[in-house]
């Protein structure tokens, strides 16, 4: 198996693939998406249910991604995920889509039924659980700030955290006009009856140190959904100086064991975790939505771990 597929395979996708000896019947497509760790974790839980198929990156750029899409049905796949930039895109390509991911607006995992696109989101769901695992608390007992409010990942987690009802959510985002609209979108979630005394539940606050830094004393739980930490050279979204040691911060990159984010936090005294178990969780909620059985959650962490 190549280690990238691109557009060009996938438009005759029997040749590319001939000599594989399991056909390559699911996908994640992203760009870029070298980086994608899903194959390691979803081939060896086929491989141990038994299930005749492997899952392969696909490098789809955006302008490729509405015919990327389109065959997959002809090339008899199963499904696929949707990484960075997608997933927002991908929702109007869908045939259909279902409740919980309309309501982020963002899809991460295709269904392909009789010809069909079913889309759903797993990344919100994915990330509950991880933060469960990483730290034993619930978002709904935490008041949590969400950097990156404004992409795929830090809509879909913030609307996790409306759904869960957690304390309080403060949603951050470069673009500071994305984290207002959003903090729009869910204000209907905070409309009960707990209250904070005079703090709102729910707010999008500029990025800028000293909005944040009194916030954080009243915060739980810190999670970075952006894309800065992904490559090495990049700074720790939050430097160590602003954070504090009460905090759990949870980055939902994995490309290094220790992210520049996680690598602050430790320094300012803080629990943290990077975003493998989040991407374990998603993973096996996807595999569920593939083949109405359970994941193998154990044979997937493994993969995951393997270098
Ligand atoms: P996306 O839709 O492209 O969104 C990128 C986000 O990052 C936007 O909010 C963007 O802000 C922000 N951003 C980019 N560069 C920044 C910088 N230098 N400083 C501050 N903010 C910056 O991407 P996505 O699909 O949501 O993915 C975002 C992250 O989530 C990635 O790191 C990805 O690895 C991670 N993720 C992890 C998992 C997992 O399972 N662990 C699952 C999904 C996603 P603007 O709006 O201002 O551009």
């Amino acid at each position: 198996m190549k280690d990238v597929y691109t557009l060009e395979d996938l438009r005759q996708w029997q040749a590319a693939t001939a000599g594989e000896s399991h056909p390559i019947r699911l996908s994640v497509f992203g760009d870029p998406v070298a980086h994608s760790r899903s194959p390691q974790m979803h081939n060896p839980a086929l491989e141990s249910c038994g299930i005749p198929a492997r899952y392969c990156r696909l490098h789809i750029r955006p302008e490729e991604l509405a015919e990327a899409l389109r065959l997959l049905p002809q090339a008899n796949f199963i499904g696929t995920n949707l990484t960075i930039p997608h997933k927002a895109a991908a929702l109007a390509m869908m045939d259909e889509v279902d409740e919980h991911a309309r309501k982020i607006g963002v899809v991460n995992t295709v269904v392909v039924e009789g010809g069909r696109l079913l889309g759903f989101n797993t990344d919100g769901p994915g990330l509950s659980r991880a933060v469960r695992s990483e730290f034993g608390v619930d978002l709904r007992d935490l008041r949590v700030m969400v950097l990156g409010a404004g992409g795929g990942a830090g809509r879909a987690i913030a609307t996790q955290c409306a759904i869960e009802n957690c304390e309080k959510l403060i949603l951050v985002n470069r673009t500071f006009e994305k984290a207002r609209q959003l903090a729009h979108e869910l204000e209907i979630f905070f409309k009960g009856a707990r209250l904070l005394g005079p703090a709102p539940r729910l707010e999008a606050v500029p990025w800028e140190e000293a909005a944040l830094a009194p916030r954080l004393t009243t915060t739980d739980l810190v999670i970075n959904a952006t894309s800065c930490g992904m490559k090495r050279t990049d700074p720790a979204v939050l430097p160590a100086s602003i954070l504090q040691p009460h905090l759990m911060v949870y980055d939902t990159i994995y490309t290094a064991h220790r992210t520049p984010l996680v690598a602050a936090a430790e320094e300012a005294g803080a629990r943290a975790a990077n975003g493998l178990s989040m991407l374990l969780f998603q993973g096996a909620l996807s595999f569920e939505r593939w083949f109405n059985q359970d994941a193998p959650l154990e044979v997937m962490r493994a993969g995951l771990l393997a270098l």
